[in-house]
């Protein structure tokens, strides 16, 4: 997060405070506290069943926390203050706050009976109201960014992986959410598609003003983009800029898992 010298700190686009979950007796996440300032890229990694796709699923409204409050661009997910109390949102918070946030999954889902263009515009017009005029052109454009332009009318089984993959980050990103979260996109990928993804996703951190919370197993890309990485096992276990967390991490725990990907 390149931050212009003498620019104002501002308030955290994302805040998890206290952030604990539980299905049934499993408690997966333990009291995170987590600020993610405008525009950083932060990447998790961790074991698998640390609870990485748990954390970024809370902030997109799919997962409900068991205890603790998330904020996004200042205001809270989950709650509403009502005399000065956090008090459970309705529909219709959740509803306006989530457009905050964009997730794209391991698997992409896209609309097997829409053309790309269609899946790109769908949201668009029945979730935001956008003309299908206007959704096109946006829609087009963004294709045009994740280098399908020349694929509108194609369907998601006339493409490879990698293109559905990157379809379904247009289509996330068409809806100009504040904050993306990737989780593993790349893992279902046969190993030769993966560079596209990951070059879409450096093109858009390199953009500079999305806010990004990267869930990966790309340890190199994680190093490239991220400016913090975040080592969790249902807690945050350590953390800092990837130079340090990967050149000389402190807890015996993140060493270990990161001896595996060395070779
Ligand atoms: P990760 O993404 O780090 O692999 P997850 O957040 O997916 O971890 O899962 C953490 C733990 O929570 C796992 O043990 C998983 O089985 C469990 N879990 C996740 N979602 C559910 C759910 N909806 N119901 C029950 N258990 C779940
Ligand atoms: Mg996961």
């Amino acid at each position: 997060m390149k931050q212009a010298a003498g620019e104002k700190k501002s308030q955290p686009m994302v805040r998890y405070r206290g952030i604990s979950k539980s299905f049934g007796n499993l408690q997966v996440l333990n009291e995170i506290d987590l600020d993610i300032a405008p525009a950083e890229k932060v990447a998790v990694i961790g074991p698998s069943g640390s609870g990485k796709t748990t954390l970024g699923r809370m902030l997109v409204t799919l997962e409900k926390p068991t205890a603790g409050t998330i904020e996004v661009n200042g205001e809270l997910l989950w709650h509403k203050i009502v005399n000065g109390k956090p008090m459970p949102a309705d529909e219709k918070h959740l509803h306006r706050v989530r457009g905050n946030v964009g997730m794209v999954f391991q698997q992409f889902n896209l609309f097997p009976h829409m053309s790309i263009l269609r899946n790109v515009m769908e949201a668009p017009v029945h979730v935001l109201g956008v003309s299908k005029k206007e959704a096109k052109e946006q829609a087009v454009a963004m294709l045009d960014k994740v280098g399908l332009g020349q694929k509108l009318d194609n369907y998601p089984r006339q493409l490879s992986g990698g293109q559905q993959q990157r379809v379904a980050i247009a289509r996330a990103l068409v809806m100009c959410p504040k904050v993306m979260v990737f989780d593993e996109v790349t893992s279902a990928l046969d190993p030769e598609l993966v560079g596209e993804v990951l070059t879409v996703l450096k093109d858009i951190a390199a953009e500079g003003k999305m806010t990004m919370l990267l869930i990966t197993h790309e340890m190199a890309f994680a190093s490239e983009v991220a400016d913090r990485v975040i080592f969790m096992d249902g807690k945050i276990v350590e953390q800092g800029p990837p130079e340090q967390l990967f050149g000389n991490p402190q807890n015996p725990r993140t060493k270990t898992f990161l001896s595996r990907f060395r070779r």
